[in-house]
C-alpha cells in the first residue's frame, strides 16, 4: 500500500511486515459493489491494535514467513553461487516439506500445516482431534433454571393483566440473555479454531437423525452445532482457512483411529472402547475427532471425497 493512492488519506507511514508486533496494523480490504450500471470500487483501511495473545500468535506467523523466506532466499544463493542452478517454486516447496520434518524446524509445520478435526457431540459441544472437549458453559444450566422459573410464573397469572404482561417480559429477558451469551460463547471458540488452524474438518450431520431425536438436550446442541458451523464456514472464508466438511455416513465414532479397523455399530452410552484389532484404547469422542481430521486430510490431499460406505449408512449411521 502506497501513500497518496487516490481515494486514501494519507496517514501514518505504512510499516512493513512488522518484527515484533507492537504497532498497530494497516490492512486494506477492497470491495466490489454493484451498483446497477457501473462498478464502485470500495477501499476500507483498518488499524487493528492486537491484544498481546494475538500479538504472539502473529509474531510467531510472521517470525515463520520470514524464516522460511530467508531459508528458501539462501538456497536458491548457494544453488545459483555453486551450481549455477535455479530453485524452482516446486523444488522450494519441497524444501519447505523437508524442513517441517526436520526437528529443528518443526515449528513451521505448527502454524503453515495444522489441521483440525472437530466431532459435535451431546456431553460436551464438540471435541477437538487435538484432544481438548469444549464443554457446554456452565451458566448455561443455571440459565435454563431460571426460564423454567419464569415460564412457570407466566403460566400461572391471569390473562389480560399486568403482572401476565410483566412476566412475559422476565421469559423474553431471560431467552434474550441465553441466546446472547451462547453466541458469545460460539464466537469465542470459533475464532480460536479457525485462528489456530489452516484447515477445519467438521461432519455435517444428519438431519433426519436431529429430527427424529426429542431430547432437549440434543436439540440446544444440535442448534448450538448449526450456529457453530455457520460461524466457522463465514470466518474461514475471512481468514482465508479451509472448511472441509465430511458427509454424514463417514463411521468416525466406530472406525479405530490408530489401525483402521471398523468396531461396528456402539451404543452411545459407550465413551470408552478398546480396539480389537491394535488394542488401542480409544475415548469415543476425540477418536471420532481423528477420525474426521483424518478424512479431512484425505480431502485436501487429493481434492476428492470420501466414498460413502453403504453397510455403515445403513447400520444406523454414526451415532
Ligand atoms: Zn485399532
Amino acid at each position: 500500500m502506497r501513500r497518496g493512492d487516490p481515494g486514501f488519506q494519507a496517514g501514518e507511514e505504512t510499516p512493513l511486515p512488522p518484527f515484533g508486533v507492537s504497532r498497530g496494523i494497516l490492512t486494506q480490504i477492497t470491495a466490489s459493489v454493484f451498483d446497477m450500471v457501473k462498478v464502485v470500487k470500495r477501499a476500507y483501511k483498518y488499524r487493528f491494535y492486537p491484544t498481546p495473545e494475538q500479538a504472539a500468535d502473529l509474531s510467531r506467523t510472521f517470525g515463520c514467513v520470514r524464516k522460511v523466506w530467508n531459508l528458501a532466499l539462501q538456497a536458491r544463493t548457494t544453488a545459483w553461487d555453486q551450481r549455477q542452478e535455479r530453485v524452482t517454486y516446486v523444488r522450494s516447496s519441497a524444501m519447505l516439506t523437508q524442513w517441517k520434518r526436520s526437528d529443528d524446524f518443526a515449528f513451521l509445520a505448527e502454524v503453515c500445516d495444522s489441521v483440525v478435526g472437530i466431532d459435535a457431540g451431546i456431553t460436551s459441544l464438540a471435541t477437538l482431534s487435538t484432544g481438548e472437549k469444549i464443554i457446554n458453559p456452565r451458566h448455561e444450566s443455571r440459565d435454563r433454571a431460571r426460564l423454567s422459573l419464569a415460564q412457570r410464573r407466566l403460566a400461572r397469572t391471569q390473562k389480560g393483566s399486568a403482572n401476565r404482561d410483566k412476566a412475559r417480559l422476565k421469559v423474553a429477558r431471560v431467552h434474550a440473555r441465553i441466546a446472547d451469551r451462547r453466541k458469545d460463547f460460539l464466537h469465542k471458540l470459533s475464532t480460536r479454531i479457525v485462528r489456530d488452524n489452516q484447515a477445519v474438518v467438521i461432519e455435517d450431520l444428519s438431519v433426519r437423525n436431529m429430527v427424529r431425536n426429542h431430547h432437549l438436550a440434543r436439540a440446544i446442541s444440535d442448534a448450538a452445532w448449526r450456529q457453530m458451523r455457520a460461524m466457522l464456514e463465514y470466518k474461514c472464508e475471512w481468514y482465508g482457512r479451509d472448511l472441509v466438511v465430511i458427509g454424514r455416513w463417514y463411521p468416525s465414532s466406530t472406525t479405530c483411529s490408530a489401525c483402521g479397523h471398523h468396531a461396528g455399530p456402539l451404543p452411545l452410552n459407550i465413551r470408552e472402547w478398546a480396539c480389537v484389532t491394535c488394542g488401542t484404547r480409544h475415548d469415543r469422542d476425540i477418536n471420532a475427532a481423528q477420525n474426521i481430521r483424518a478424512a479431512g486430510l484425505a480431502v485436501l490431499a487429493c481434492g476428492a471425497g470420501v466414498r460413502p460406505q453403504r453397510e455403515s449408512s445403513r447400520a444406523g449411521g454414526r451415532r
